[in-house]
């Protein structure tokens, strides 16, 4: 059995993948993570189902899989309020890395990592990620640490920089100005939180990776769409340069702390040939009908008021977003008696649900394996390859009631390289497929995993699950894994395997997941 650390340092690489690790550590533009990689247990680390950011990143902090933790997007359905919602942490139906680490007596600290707000209650300081609603909010667990901040670390934020694609090479350097500006604060941001906390866990999320990725992909230049040019080159260069500096520092405050580290992103990353139109697709299989009269005008009228309302509650004083359920008809506008299955939200999978009002019983069978065969079948023509990697029925594959859970009935996840989307531009409404040309890039399947710790066996052998890290963690603490995680101890890491102290699983835990989000 190896050495127990009292630490452990996570590394949040988003949207980390070994198709442009390699390359980058060959250019000799990231010494720091190129030395941890080899002096580490590294290899894939399987995302989930869908390969979206709240999905994968709570499959890493709560050690469960999407049907247990009950995020399957970043939306979900409340079928009693007939309105779409937004997941945020107080959804998430089981406990965190962070809160177990902190009932066994420990600190955590925690910077940027996605759906962290509002904040569980742990010890220590967590600072919240880009979908905390704004910065006062984001450290509404620490508001002090968020005045330090502002003055010492004034590049510190938890936004995201790469929200569209530079369209010269003076846009491209500017934003990556910031995007460095930001890696460099988040390690300082680090330092100063370490002088504040014992921590036993510490997270340091890299969200602009994954923004950079998506807007550059091209400039990375790691496949066949990859180019060379100057400024854009340039400005991704200086982004993994200063990532990689970053990192350094934060190894650094590891191996002065002699904590292990544990580096994993929540989903890999690949060229974007094109975005697939789940509703599109419903319509022309006849599964989808459009309202006949008024369908732009009433879908821009419900989007309006439902600015102007968020608008007015930020406005007044102390005002706080107000809760987000959005009507399903702001979001998409089908002639509802007509309607046999709809998509009303999603990225990089089909979220399908069956209007139950039109469909029931046998008629909503047939539906459903008319949906199945659909998204199944369907090509990208130009190279003979599956949109979607997997297509099924929620309640086939998971024996549960997909309704109560706010799930979809259909989940068809996309293939690597095939970014299905409900949202769809009217000019194109009845394409099926197009690139788009301020996405280059996105999710792929697998991302990457490095575990670093006393006893560790370096090389490329791992072979995870985004739900394995957080036992593997605890585990590695040599603190007991709690019975609601569905994830192994990665043993195969180290010379000689783990000790594993497992609390018995509970009973109840699937039916008690099955109250609702
Ligand atoms: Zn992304």
């Amino acid at each position: 059995m190896p050495p127990s650390p009292s630490r452990v340092l996570f590394i949040g690489l988003d949207g980390g993948t070994s198709a442009v690790l390699g390359p980058i550590f060959d250019r000799g533009w990231a010494p720091n993570l190129a030395a941890l990689w080899r002096r580490s247990a590294v290899g894939r680390l399987r995302s989930t189902d869908p390969m979206v950011t709240p999905v994968a990143w709570t499959s890493f902090s709560t050690g469960c899989t999407p049907l247990r933790h009950g995020v399957h997007d970043f939306n979900y359905l409340d079928h009693a309020r007939g309105a779409i919602r937004e997941h945020d942490a107080a959804t998430v139906r089981v406990p965190t890395l962070w809160e177990e680490i902190s009932r066994a007596g420990g600190s955590i600290v925690s910077l940027g990592l996605p759906i962290t707000y509002p904040a569980p209650k742990v010890r220590g300081l967590l600072v919240a990620g880009a979908d905390a609603p704004d910065r006062d909010l984001a450290f509404a667990q620490c508001p002090e640490f968020d005045g330090l901040l502002r003055a010492e670390v004034p590049a510190y934020t938890h936004k995201l920089v790469w929200k569209r694609r530079p369209r010269t090479a003076d846009e491209a350097l500017d934003q990556a100005r910031r995007c460095a500006a930001i890696f460099d604060a988040q390690a300082e941001a680090a330092r100063l939180a370490d002088a504040r906390v014992d921590w036993t866990a510490m997270m340091v999320h890299f969200h602009n990776l994954d923004s950079l990725q998506h807007r550059m992909w091209p400039y990375f230049d790691v496949d066949e769409t990859g180019v060379r040019e100057a400024g854009f080159t340039d400005a991704v260069e200086r982004c993994i340069r200063a990532l990689d500096d970053s990192i350094g520092r934060l190894l650094d405050l590891a191996s002065d702390r002699d904590a292990a580290v544990v580096v994993a992103s929540d989903h890999g990353f690949g060229p974007c040939r094109s975005l697939v139109n789940v509703n599109g697709m419903l319509r022309a299989a006849g599964l989808q009908r459009t309202r006949v009269y008024g369908t732009r005008f009433r879908y821009r009228a419900i989007r309006v008021l439902e600015r102007f309302r968020r608008w007015k509650a930020l406005r007044e004083p102390g005002g706080v977003a107000p809760e987000k359920a959005r009507p399903i008809d702001g979001q998409i506008s089908c002639d509802w008696r007509r309607t046999v299955a709809f998509a009303p939200f999603g990225q990089l999978c089909g979220n399908v649900f069956l209007n139950r009002s039109a469909v029931s019983g046998a008629s909503a069978d047939r539906a459903l394996a008319e949906l199945i065969g659909l998204f199944r079948e369907a090509r990208d023509p130009e190279r003979g390859e599956p949109l979607f990697a997997d297509v099924y029925s929620a309640a086939d594959r998971f024996g549960v009631d997909p309704a109560e859970h706010g799930m979809p009935d259909v989940f068809a996840l996309s293939a690597d390289g095939y970014q299905a989307q409900a949202k769809w531009s009217e000019r194109h409404r009845s394409t099926i497929q197009r690139p788009d040309p301020g996405l280059p890039g996105t999710h792929w399947l697998d991302g990457v995993l490095a575990v670093d710790a006393p006893g560790v066996r370096p090389g490329d052998r791992l072979d995870a699950e985004l739900h394995d890290v957080a036992p593997t963690a605890l585990a590695m603490l040599g603190l007991e894994v709690p019975g609601f995680m569905q994830g192994r101890a990665l043993h195969e890491a180290f010379e000689a395997p783990l000790d594993e102290p497992r609390e018995a699983e509970p009973v109840d835990v699937v039916a008690a997941s099955a109250d609702g989000p």
